[in-house]
């Protein structure tokens, strides 16, 4: 079922739907705005008149390229690289890079539309973007993934700058490919320009809590909705789907907050743990050994390992999908809200499918879009940038605590944002006209370009 939109913006996501046929992701992320821009566009009929709506959707630039690499038996082997620079109204394009299989333009897209409204709440001078390839990681040894990284930034880095473009991680790009990424582009530039990438290496020019800082933000600002009902994570049983970087750190904040998370997952199945997941040993598992998550109840007692299940079968108090795309439908919401789910943060990007988001609605759980709850990892992206402009480096404790406060802004800027246009406690509509007002406000600034 569609949402009844505006005519106006129906007329606008029709053509949107013909520019970009086949693009179903972007096509998703795409409705999911128009459908909070009603009251906006009756309240600021300018930005019709400016056609602020078409220009967001399009994006400035959108290259792509082939990267052909060498396996380490010398195989070639070429896959496909994307970079698409969305908006730059409040600052330079930042947005993470993507390696999976999965990964086509249209994936790209939608992660650089959303990337344009998470940035503007966090209130940082960053504009967006997102990049990737179709790539997969998974398996390939230190030295194929080197050379794919550098054969990825030999194209990228031309486009690359602190003032234009700052790439960051995402699935399949951690510390590592940082790393292998940075070097190239030092290499062909013969600039140490520290800036132009984020979720570097804290060895070189990296920051203390970039690594934790979207699972942390995610769990703070569900901490603020927990508030306003006069309520903590104190003894609240907790899901996290994923084991990746999101989820890992999602994971220890709910824990340092007094809940317990019973389950995590990959995409081959989930473990549960009732007595809460032992987080040593899946760091241990994820980020040392890069090995399946099943190998956790191999060596850990009364945590079972369910091959193919579903995370969201398992009854809880909070839900924080945290791996990818549309991985929570209609019939898991169906079942959450059956089992007395009560909140649902999105740690991921548009993990929950509008369906399932529709289910929540109607059952009053509280839902905080990944455009709001996430946005606490590029945020600290752009604290990283401050950090390499004024080379500086800050205490773990100072860099929480300004995640922290970032995090309570965009929660109250949403919550006021939901309440200000007639839907109190609507965190997506609170999100989406918050973020779109700030970016149409400065591109009308800037006239017809
Ligand atoms: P990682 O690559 O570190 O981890 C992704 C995790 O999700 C892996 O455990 C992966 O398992 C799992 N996964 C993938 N598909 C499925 C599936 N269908 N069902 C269950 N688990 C699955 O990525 P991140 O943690 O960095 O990113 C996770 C999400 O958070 C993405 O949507 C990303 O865009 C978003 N995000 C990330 C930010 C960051 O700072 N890293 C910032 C903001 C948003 P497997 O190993 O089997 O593939």
């Amino acid at each position: 079922m569609t949402p009844q939109l505006d005519p106006q913006l129906e007329s606008i996501y029709q053509q949107v739907i013909q520019r970009n046929p086949g693009e179903s992701e972007f096509h998703q992320a795409v409705l999911e705005v128009f459908g909070s821009l009603g009251q906006v566009v009756k309240k600021h009929p300018d930005v019709l008149e400016n056609k602020i709506i078409e220009r967001i959707c399009e994006p400035e630039r959108q290259i792509i390229f082939r990267v052909p690499w060498q396996d380490d038996k010398g195989e070639v082997h070429i896959n496909r690289g994307f970079r698409v620079e969305f908006n730059s109204a409040l600052g330079p394009y930042k947005g993470g890079l993507r390696f999976h299989p999965s990964v086509y333009l249209s994936v790209i897209k939608f992660l650089g539309f959303e990337q344009i409204f998470k940035n503007a709440l966090t209130g940082m001078p960053i504009g967006g973007g997102k990049g990737g390839s179709d790539f997969d990681p998974k398996g390939r040894s230190d030295s194929e993934v080197m050379r794919f990284c550098q054969s990825f930034m030999t194209e990228l880095y031309r486009h690359l700058g602190e003032y234009t473009d700052v790439p960051a991680g995402d699935i399949g790009v951690g510390g590592r490919e940082i790393g292998y990424l940075f070097g190239q582009y030092k290499r062909i530039t013969n600039r140490y320009e520290s800036a132009v990438l984020t979720g570097k290496g804290l060895d070189w020019g990296g920051s203390l809590v970039r690594k934790e800082a979207t699972g942390y933000g995610l769990v703070f600002f569900v901490e603020e909705m927990l508030k306003v009902e006069g309520q903590s994570f104190d003894g609240k049983k907790c899901l996290v789907s994923g084991s990746g970087n999101v989820a890992i750190y999602a994971i220890e904040k709910v824990h340092q907050l007094g809940g317990k998370v019973v389950a995590c997952s990959d995409s081959a199945g989930t473990i549960y743990d009732q007595n809460g997941l032992d987080l040593d040993l899946l760091k241990e598992i994820k980020e040392v050994q890069r090995a399946r998550l099943s190998v956790y109840a191999d060596t850990h007692k009364g945590a079972t390992y369910s091959e193919g299940g579903n995370i969201w079968d398992i009854p809880c108090d909070i839900a924080l999908p945290s791996a990818t795309q549309n991985e929570l439908g209609e019939a898991d919401a169906t079942e959450l809200v059956k089992n007395g789910c009560k909140i649902v943060g999105e740690g991921a990007n548009m993990p929950t499918t509008p369906e399932a988001t529709r289910v929540f609605q109607m059952a009053n759980v509280a839902f905080a879009p990944g455009k709001a709850a996430n946005a606490g990892g590029v945020a600290t992206s752009a604290l990283e940038m401050q950090q390499n402009a004024s080379r500086d480096a800050w205490s773990f404790e100072h860099t929480e605590e300004r995640l922290a406060e970032i995090m309570s802004h965009i929660h109250r800027n949403t919550f006021e944002t939901a309440e200000e246009f007639g839907t109190p406690g609507n965190y997506i509509n609170g999100a989406n006209i918050a973020g779109f007002l700030k970016v149409a406000r400065a591109m009308e600034a800037f006239g017809v370009v």
